[in-house]
């Protein structure tokens, strides 16, 4: 059965729990964007359209696989893997709070030989992945399905988009300013690392915005979902080497080029050195990295 918002009040209050805030717990009892992540997840339809040019290995070859992998962090009661299990995912459920672990083992138990419902932080040292889930990932294409807690939303993109060719595709619930900055191209207010982090791996496209109103408790920020579609290439030529440009050149965005490059010993051969960092796309900071710029 469908978990409403008085279910999930009830299956906390039955065991005296509350919301708890410092782990993110807003819970999402809006019935019609529960039903978008799931579609915008694609379990059940062509996974990407031929003509999209994205690459998508769990479908590269027939028959399709009828129960796609998918990783959900923090499942708190349950309502969007009930979901996801009902459309055929094989699902991996990665939950913090070892208080809604029992509830989950309860309202999932229809769907146990499709679950793994692990208990653990997904980060360790908040921004790699835990070692022991990251190698439950490397084995097989998978997608990412979530409403993200807020901290921990954009260190668990970039290492999915960086470090998980096996990441085929996510739909991620985040605060709305986060997604901002997930599409923001150059020149805009919000771009920065995390555009260029995530952007030189997928391509990000905003999907939906919700209120407030449709999270128990409710937040003080709006939330959006975004959908990550893995590229067939990375739009960067080295991952480290970008990586380490970024950092650099957004150390100081509103500096001009010129003058950051060369307190490094760097210069920059063909850009115009007036140009500021939150000014070059991701192929120009690209060229900077390879020395090619
Ligand atoms: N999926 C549920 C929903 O949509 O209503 C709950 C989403 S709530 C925004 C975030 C969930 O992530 C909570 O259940 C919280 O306990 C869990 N969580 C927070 N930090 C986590 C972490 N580092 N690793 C795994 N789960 C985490």
């Amino acid at each position: 059965m469908v978990q409403t918002l008085s279910t999930i009040r009830q299956l906390l209050a039955a065991r005296g729990l509350r919301p708890k805030h410092r782990l993110g717990q807003n819970f999402l009892h809006d019935a019609h964007h529960l039903d978008r992540i799931v579609q915008a997840a694609e379990l059940t339809g062509p996974a990407l359209p031929p003509s999209s040019g994205q690459a998508d290995p769990a479908n590269s070859a027939a028959p399709r696989d009828t129960h796609p992998r998918v990783l959900e962090i923090g499942p708190g009661t349950g309502v969007l893997s009930e979901r996801l299990l009902e459309a055929g995912a094989e699902l991996i459920a990665v939950e913090v709070d070892g208080d809604l672990i029992p509830i989950l083992e309860e309202r999932l138990a229809p769907w146990a030989d499709r679950l793994r419902l692990i208990q653990a932080d997904i980060l360790r040292n908040k921004n790699q992945l835990e070692p022991s889930i990251a190698a439950m990932l490397n084995e097989a294409p998978f997608r990412l399905v979530a409403n993200l807690p807020y901290q921990v939303a954009s260190p668990l993109l970039v290492s999915l988009a960086r470090d998980f060719p096996t990441c085929i595709l996510g739909v991620a619930m985040v605060q709305d300013e986060v997604a901002r900055r997930l599409t923001a191209q150059a020149g805009e207010d919000e771009y920065g690392p995390l555009s260029l982090m995530v952007q030189a791996w997928f391509r990000v496209e905003r999907v939906a915005e919700l209120s407030p109103d449709c999270f128990w408790p409710r937040p003080e920020v709006r939330s959006a979902v975004v959908k990550l579609m893995r590229l067939d290439r990375p739009r960067c030529s080295d991952a480290a080497q970008f990586e380490s440009m970024v950092r650099l050149l957004f150390q100081s965005r509103r500096k001009q080029i010129g003058g950051i490059l060369r307190r490094h010993g760097l210069k920059t051969v063909e850009l115009d050195p007036t140009l500021r960092p939150e000014e070059l796309t991701l192929e120009q900071i690209d060229g900077l990295a390879m020395g090619r710029n």
